[in-house]
């Protein structure tokens, strides 16, 4: 599902992580090392999640630094599937966190409006129905139908049809 999921987290050791004031309807961005004088890469988070469950702010990197990797391997993936692939990173570590989290994840994504906490609300929903449907050992049947979801959310979502130019 998530073949750089190991590279992800390998990658946090080289990324300066950053809360900072930002509308509401923004979650996050990331400033590459190219376009700062540090030469370090950067994610910047909304600074209104300080104030929620840290897994929130884990959710959020995980989707940034997956973009980072995008920039620094340079895949050949057009904008939607960058996004989805971001996703399924965050699905990863979903798949990875106990019942509290989640729970506590969740709630703090209904605070939010802005589409990628929406998105995250609702990937969740996918992973627990998939799960669910194929039973949890069932790798490779969750996953997919787990991907196939998240790719027609992030095609129908609004947003990301901006953000990528699609229509
Ligand atoms: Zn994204």
């Amino acid at each position: 599902m998530s073949d750089f999921y190991p590279l992800l987290v390998e990658e946090l050791q080289y990324i300066d992580i950053l809360y900072e004031d930002m509308e509401g309807s923004k979650e996050g961005y990331i400033l590459p090392s190219q376009f700062n004088k540090t030469g370090t890469n950067k994610v910047y988070l909304n600074a209104h999640f300080q104030n929620e469950p840290p897994v929130f702010s884990a959710m959020v990197i995980a989707h940034e630094v997956t973009h980072i990797l995008q920039l620094k391997n340079a895949y050949a993936l057009d904008c939607i599937e960058k996004e989805v692939a971001a996703f399924l990173n965050q699905a990863y570590l979903y798949f990875l966190i106990d019942d509290k989290d989640r729970n506590a994840l969740d709630e703090a994504a209904l605070k939010f409006e802005d589409p990628s906490s929406q998105s995250i609300r609702f990937m969740a929903k996918i992973f627990d129905s998939k799960v669910k449907e194929c039973g949890k050992e069932n790798w490779q049947c969750w996953s997919e139908g787990l991907k196939e979801e998240v790719t027609k959310m992030v095609y129908s979502s609004e947003a990301y049809q901006k953000q990528c130019r699609t229509n």
